[in-house]
């Protein structure tokens, strides 16, 4: 049992690696690139930074250093430092680097076919308590959204973060987050 699904999860892996070499081949750019664009496009501002995106996509540094230089040279990033903290950037898609990632969707086959299966909502936990090993026994961060951490509150009037004594609107909610802790 165990054996085919591990099958079954690499198999998976494999489609969603094919899928993305051929949408970002017919954007002309490079894998990493989108995934850099995409992971972008759905992360937190407490996860927007450089290292942030390295340790999502299990990228090194320096990749995803090139990466970014790259995106920004194309004009579909932009690098920011934080307005409190200045050793702080965070980066954010352009308005063609939203164009971009919203194309790569509306040729995302897989996509579409996981988002069918995402409203199961049996199927949805069994892959995220998946990913949740995974990232445990690699000793990684847990990426995950405010919806199922431990720092969310919701007893005020508005959802609070309480790691980041920070509020969080409706958007927050269900962005990816570095810092998320069941
Ligand atoms: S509640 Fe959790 S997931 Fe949401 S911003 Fe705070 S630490 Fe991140």
């Amino acid at each position: 049992m165990s054996e085919r699904l591990r099958e079954v999860v690499e198999r998976l892996g494999l489609l969603l690696r094919a899928e993305e070499r051929r949408a970002a081949a017919e954007l002309g750019i490079q894998p990493v690139q989108l995934q850099v664009l995409v992971y972008l496009d759905r992360c937190n501002r407490f996860s927007d930074h450089p290292a942030a995106v390295a340790e999502y996509l299990g990228a090194t540094k320096g990749t995803i250093s090139q990466s970014i230089q790259r995106l920004q040279e194309k004009g579909l990033i932009e690098a920011n430092r934080d307005e409190v903290d200045r050793r702080r950037i965070h980066l954010t898609l352009t308005t063609a680097g939203k164009a971009l990632v919203k194309s790569a969707a509306t040729v995302d086959r897989l996509g579409r076919a996981l988002a069918g299966l995402g409203r199961r909502g049996n199927a949805k936990a069994i892959l995220e308590s998946l990913v949740d090993a995974v990232q445990s026994a690699q000793e990684q961060p847990a990426f995950g959204t405010c919806e199922s951490c431990c720092y969310l509150d919701r007893k005020g009037r508005r959802p609070t973060c309480t790691l980041f004594d920070e509020t969080l609107n409706k958007s927050d909610l269900g962005r990816i987050c570095r810092e998320h802790d069941r």
